[in-house]
């Protein structure tokens, strides 16, 4: 007999089936014993008579168990409309232990918000088993599917770029993987993938996306990880415009086929220039929601190319953003007086995306590294790659990059991105299952990778 899932039982009245799940309540009632069955489809009641099945009187919560039964309807009156399969039970004939279970360390059965979050990490495969995160993760996958299906269909294309790299400045500390191979030499891990991206508007693709892992060494707070997801996007031959109609459409059509139950509040995203929300609501990422349920995007546009830094000048985006001023020496002589092409997208007071045309113009990339305190020397060590492929016929291009998890946070309303992703990391970035970061290397590997330790007390 082939499973049946639960939800698949409610039509099946008269008929046999074969379940598959775990045990979730177990419940005596007399001489007759009652539990939900739990799969990823939702719970169904099942009936056992342990006198005729002995083994209904071991079964524990969260044991997993194959049931073979007769699906019966309901009575009326014991119809349970809180679960989906409420209408229907099954009185089993056979069930077979397919594995135990210990007492889990909490209850399950909850949303797990008085659980202390460290004993969720470490034992995160079974808080996974909790209705509130199966349904992030299940819709999670819902909203990646649905932005791809947005991007495929206008002949974007998904390209995978490098987790081993080079320090790319997006304003973060790095991740640095020791290399053995090349002593004394280091990778780092992407802060975004930001320089790739460019390279394939070099190599011609036109028009790329990307679930991309970015990795920032910065402290961890509840809409911030080190380790998180962007959907990131770059195009050839495209202005300003067209790239927010485009997001704007996407965004509405995404959020239209995930969640319909919710209203956006103006389908024409307001454009709010950094001067403006800066003097009309003392904030680059307004909230400008009236009633609390509705969605409110706004675009946050021209912003300034750099701000003052410790006596010197960073820039506000990324130095491959473009500055709306050609003349070079303006550039270098007014840095305060220029603006970019850069843009934002908010959500109800959370930045959920950034983007910008970049300078195709050597020349120009250069004057903004140059404002940077970067001498010609530094610029071409550090960026000589992108400058080189920038002398062979580069399209004119721009992009745009959106926190995943910070979008599902407010979807999904929940207050810290570590709801929305499967194995997050504790607030100081550890792993509390895996045990990482872990001290667990050999004297060997240490010496392979030509590194010493300050503390020397390794094996
Ligand atoms: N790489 C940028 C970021 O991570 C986004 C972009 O400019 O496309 O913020």
């Amino acid at each position: 007999m082939s499973r049946t899932l639960n939800t698949e039982a409610v039509k099946k009245a008269g008929e046999k089936v074969n379940l598959f799940g775990w045990v979730n309540s177990v419940r005596a009632h007399g001489k007759i014993l009652f539990f939900d069955l739990r799969d990823y489809t939702g719970l169904i009641q099942i009936v056992a008579d342990p006198e005729e099945l002995e083994i209904a009187g071991d079964l524990k919560n969260q044991w997993v168990v194959e049931v073979v039964g007769k699906v019966k309807e309901r009575p009326k009156n014991m119809i349970n409309e809180k679960i989906k399969t409420g209408t229907v039970e099954v009185k089993a004939e056979k069930i077979n232990v397919l594995s135990k279970s210990e007492t889990p360390p909490f209850e399950l059965d909850d949303d797990g918000m008085s659980v202390s979050e460290n004993i969720r990490m470490k034992h995160r495969y079974l808080d996974i088993r909790r209705g509130r995160i199966q349904n992030n993760l299940r819709k999670r996958n819902k909203v990646a599917q649905a932005f791809r299906d947005f991007l495929v269909d206008k002949e974007f294309v998904e390209v995978e770029t490098p987790v081993l790299s080079k320090s790319t400045p997006e304003g973060a500390r790095d991740f640095l993987v020791p290399s053995r191979k090349q002593p004394g030499s280091f990778y780092a891990l992407p802060q975004s993938p930001q320089q790739y991206k460019q390279l394939l508007m070099v190599g011609g693709i036109e028009k790329y996306f990307q679930f991309a892992r970015c990795f920032r060494d910065e402290d961890v707070r509840a809409d911030r990880q080190a380790e998180f997801t962007q959907l990131d996007m770059e195009m050839s031959f495209i202005d300003r415009d067209q790239i927010l109609e485009l997001v704007e459409k996407m965004f509405i059509e995404v959020v239209e086929k995930v969640f319909p139950e919710r209203k956006i509040k103006a389908k024409s995203f307001p454009r709010i220039s950094y001067e403006e929300a800066i003097e009309k609501y003392d904030s680059d990422r307004p909230d400008l929601r009236d009633k609390k349920e509705e969605l409110a995007f706004a675009f946050i546009v021209d912003f300034p190319m750099f701000e003052k830094y410790e006596g010197g000048w960073r820039s506000e985006h990324h130095p491959f953003t473009k500055p709306m001023e050609e003349n070079v020496e303006k550039i270098k002589k007014e840095p305060s007086k220029i603006s970019a092409y850069q843009y934002d997208l908010v959500l109800n007071g959370e930045e959920i995306g950034g983007g910008s045309i970049r300078s195709h113009n050597p020349e120009l990339l250069e004057a903004v590294f140059e404002v940077l305190g970067h001498t010609k020397q530094e610029t071409r060590d550090k960026f000589g790659h992108l400058l080189n492929a920038f002398r062979y016929g580069v399209p004119p291009h721009g992009g745009m990059a959106f926190g995943f998890e910070r979008f599902l946070m407010v979807m999904l309303e929940e207050e810290n991105i570590r709801e929305v992703m499967a194995f997050p990391k504790t607030g100081d970035g550890r792993d509390l299952m895996m045990q990482a970061p872990s001290e667990d290397i050999t004297k060997k590997q240490l010496k392979e990778l030509h590194i010493k330790l300050d503390r020397n007390d390794k094996k």
